[in-house]
């Protein structure tokens, strides 16, 4: 991704961000924190080394990136981890976000949660302007819900819903499905987020950094739970709208709806519109990539932003055509990056 000659800055004056396939990038997902106060066993190893705070960027640098972003399509921004709540003074982040939102440069800014602080935050967010979140919860059961996060308490993030709610966010849960109590409680999980008015994703298990198990025994295969859930539930699949990677289905029971997304067993990748920014400003096109390139340098070296947008339309032009997890019977071909790094 770096070898190439960037383009030209002549050619770039406001000109949208579009890869050799024609897809336009129009969401920025930025993880603003590798760190995190929970370490979910399929995310992070038990013991992790996070980046210096000196390679962290400043929360005004990741506001300036935003807005180069901006002034090139971008539409809607997602802010992630790590868990993005624990970073130091992250509302000022939304606050200067918020302005772009009040004059219709941004349709949207979205964020993505472990709720363990939502409590606190979630009145500042929705007086930012943010109206939906992502919460990731994998288990109702307390004790449960502590050994996959090796540390969590469930009852922080069963707070910080009531909260959310109650301060108007309209919030999503995210579980990913692992081998084990999973299809047992995927049920419970279907009648808690419903009976509650939130959607509910279900997400497969990537093989992104060593963190500590054999993915190849934890994984449970979406398409195989599908089948168990239509032999229990009424399903309706809806028709795919967001060009995000989650397939949707209406529970008639519950009147929900339930998404499964599934980088392993189908493929997203011709209608993706993502590009992510890591927390020290590496700049990937794709998740499923090793491929990044540096935004850092030539964001603390130089006040102008030429350079910057060199790099970026440069690695935008040379964006993958499609991940690279795969899976096969007796191998599951992952990348090093833990998912803390870029977010999910
Ligand atoms: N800390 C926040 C949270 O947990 O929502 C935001 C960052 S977290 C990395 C973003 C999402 O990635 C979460 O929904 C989490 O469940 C998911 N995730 C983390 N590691 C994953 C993996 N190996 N495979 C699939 N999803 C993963
Ligand atoms: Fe933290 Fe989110 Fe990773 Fe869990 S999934 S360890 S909450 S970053």
């Amino acid at each position: 991704m770096t070898n190439t000659q960037p383009i030209l800055p002549a050619l770039m004056q406001a000109a949208p961000l579009t890869d050799s396939l024609g897809r336009k990038v129009t969401y920025l997902r930025i993880s603003v924190t590798d760190r995190c106060d929970l370490r979910c066993s399929y995310c992070m190893a038990e013991h992790m080394q996070f980046m210096s705070h000196n390679d962290v960027l400043r929360l005004e640098e990741f506001y300036r990136l935003a807005t180069l972003f901006m002034r090139h399509g971008v539409r809607k921004i997602r802010i992630t981890g790590g868990e993005p709540l624990v970073r130091k003074n992250i509302m000022s982040l939304f606050e200067m976000l918020s302005a772009h939102l009040d004059n219709g440069e941004l349709d949207e800014v979205v964020v993505t949660t472990n709720g363990s602080q939502l409590s606190r935050h979630a009145e500042g967010l929705f007086a930012a302007g943010i109206r939906r979140i992502n919460v990731s919860l994998d288990s109702l059961n307390a004790d449960r819900y502590r050994l996959l996060t090796r540390c969590g308490d469930l009852s922080k993030v069963m707070n910080g819903l009531d909260r959310a709610q109650e301060a108007g966010l309209k919030v999503k849960i995210n579980a990913v499905a692992m081998k084990g109590a999973f299809e047992n409680e995927v049920d419970d999980l279907i009648r808690f987020a419903h009976g509650r008015g939130m959607d509910l994703t279900l997400i497969e298990e990537m093989p992104l950094g060593n963190v500590g198990h054999d993915r190849k025994a934890s994984f449970l295969s979406l398409a195989e739970l599908e089948k168990d859930l239509w032999s229990r539930w009424s399903l309706t699949p809806l028709a795919s709208g967001t060009g995000g990677p989650a397939r949707y289905m209406r529970i008639e029971e519950t009147g929900g709806k339930l998404g499964f997304i599934t980088p392993l067993s189908c493929n997203f990748c011709s209608s993706c519109n993502r590009v992510r920014l890591d927390c020290a400003g590496k700049f990937y096109t794709c998740m499923g990539s090793e491929g990044s390139v540096s935004l850092r340098e030539a964001l603390r070296d130089s006040s102008s932003d030429e350079r910057l947008e060199a790099l970026i339309f440069d690695a935008v032009a040379h964006k993958p055509h499609h991940h690279n997890f795969a899976m096969d019977r007796d191998v599951m071909q992952g990348i090093g990056r833990h998912m803390s790094v870029l977010g999910g």
